[in-house]
């Protein structure tokens, strides 16, 4: 069925559909591998990869082709990915788009890559996100923004393609790799999934190791795939997902087949649409998308249920508590010392202070700031405490909707879509971080969530439901989204317009 297609469009490939055409010998990995190497050399101008490997994916893609000629192929044998730069790969420069990690070649290779690796994928660089993953536009990180292959329509003005997993987000939707690692910590996959009509899971707390990650808030940070198609996502979770004694949250629990759950009836399920979600102000055009995506589930057999979320609406302002706390304490280990970039001074001191001056972005100064101030003595119970009881709160609210029978709660994944560079945030900060309104709830209740693409708005770019699932029930998630992928159809991006 790919005899037709020429090498070079070898990138338009779903995940699944090259590793079919790997397996039925229609191309090599190492063809597969050279048509990504070459669409992204063609694609710097959207800033996605912030180092390429090609030597090292030609190298893993010759051995994947050994072992598919000898028929030992693993479950991703031959498919490239793009890895976001907060994964560490061992004697790969890491950086987590921060200068001060510098130029950083982590000793190890992160447990989440590392099965990747295992399983056969092919690397075939390092992808741009915000610095640290503080962000919800990949404007912070400090090799620069990354650009949305999307644009509106009759317009070239350049849009961000999301945050904080925005050069995954990019790398997927503009064909440079045929899904990417990502992670979320408050909306970072499926935040930029949402912008750039591709699908992002991220996976309930503790499914995928954080063991070789780099910490931004460790009790919301969560591992998760973007790929082209809920299928490609399924397949790569599989791989991403698993037990590891190395990281004390990720629970010893047999990963399912999740691509078995793709395309699984959806007939009788309960869907749950919070009240709480319908915001005042909220845009028309989300609005008559969730419509429609209920619509879509009510005819593929699911049943329909209002439900509360009562404190759904402290979710933002408690995240943006917990989240810099964590990442104050995360960040205190970049002294000058031990990873990266140095600045001198007359004592140590004064190094740790040039160097951390140095070395840090504005917006990650920014919430080491906020972290510091809310754990201090006399503002812990005031701030972090307080903050910490809204979560467990939140947590009770989807419990109760889930003891109601509740299978998955619907939602839209953004209050927007894709903005301008620099069009929002640099007078105020909260601008930015009302982009996460629809994601973080999520993260501080620990449960999983996938953003499906749904439509285009009336400039012509892609917008994205959120489907929230039960905890360790990413199955559900898959096979919903697919009746929302089926029903919607795809959204590929039309031009090619940066080659
Ligand atoms: N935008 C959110 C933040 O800046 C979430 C980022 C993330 O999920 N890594 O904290």
């Amino acid at each position: 069925m790919f005899s037709d297609i020429p090498v070079t469009d070898l990138t338009r490939l779903t995940l699944t559909e090259a590793r079919e055409g790997l397996k039925a010998k229609q191309f090599s990995a190492t063809e597969l591998a050279k048509a990504h190497i070459a669409a992204v050399e063609q694609a710097r101008a959207l800033n996605a990869y912030v180092l390429e490997t090609p030597e090292h994916a030609l190298k893993q893609a010759a051995a994947s082709d050994e072992k598919l000629a000898k028929g030992d192929a693993g479950p991703l044998e031959g498919l490239p990915l793009g890895i976001k730069d907060l994964f560490a790969t061992k004697g790969v420069r890491t950086t987590a788009c921060s200068r001060i990690l510098g130029n950083f070649v982590p000793p190890y290779e992160s447990t989440v890559s590392s099965q990747l690796w295992r399983d056969g994928a092919v690397m075939l660089g390092k992808l741009n996100n915000d610095e640290f993953a503080m962000g919800s536009s990949n404007e912070s990180s400090a090799f620069g923004p990354v650009v949305n292959p999307w644009r509106r329509a009759q317009s070239s003005a350049k849009l961000v393609p999301g945050g904080s997993s925005g050069g995954s987000a990019a790398a997927v939707a503009a064909h440079l790799c045929l899904a990417a690692t990502a992670t979320d910590t408050g909306g970072s996959i499926r935040q930029p999934a949402a912008f750039t009509g591709t699908v992002g899971i991220k996976p309930t707390y503790g499914r995928c190791s954080r063991w070789g990650i780099i910490a931004y808030a460790s009790s919301l940070d969560q591992a998760g795939p973007i790929g082209k198609t809920v299928r490609d996502c399924a397949v790569m979770l599989r791989s991403m997902a698993g037990h590891d004694p190395k990281d004390t949250t990720c629970v010893d629990r047999p990963v399912p087949d999740y691509e078995a759950s793709v395309g699984r009836s959806v007939k009788g399920m309960r869907i749950g649409i919070p009240k709480e979600y319908r915001l005042e102000g909220l845009n028309a055009e989300i609005d008559a998308l969730w419509q429609q995506g209920i619509d879509w589930l009510k005819a593929a057999g699911a049943e329909i249920v209002e439900i509360s979320l009562p404190h759904a609406k402290y979710a933002l302002p408690a995240y943006y508590i917990v989240a810099p706390a964590e990442a104050s304490s995360n960040l205190a280990r970049y002294d000058g010392v031990r990873y990266g970039l140095r600045e001198q001074g007359r004592d140590i001191v004064e190094m740790y202070e040039k160097t951390r001056a140095a070395g840090f972005g504005a917006e990650v100064r920014r919430r080491i700031m906020i972290g510091t101030y809310v754990l201090s003595s006399g503002y812990y119970d005031a701030y972090y405490l307080r903050a910490q009881k809204v979560r467990t709160l939140l947590k009770r609210d989807f419990e109760q909707v889930y003891d109601q029978g509740i299978d998955a709660v619907l939602t839209p994944a953004t209050p927007s879509s894709a903005f301008g560079i620099g069009e929002q945030g640099s007078s105020d900060p909260v601008e930015m971080y009302l982009n996460d309104v629809f994601t973080v709830t999520v993260n501080m209740a620990g449960l999983p969530g996938i953003s499906v693409p749904a439509g285009l708005d009336s400039q012509g770019l892609p917008l994205g439901l959120q489907l929230i699932g039960r905890p360790f029930d990413e199955e559900t998630l898959f096979s919903l989204g697919q009746v929302i992928e089926e029903a919607a159809g795809r959204f590929p991006v039309g031009e090619r317009w940066w080659a």
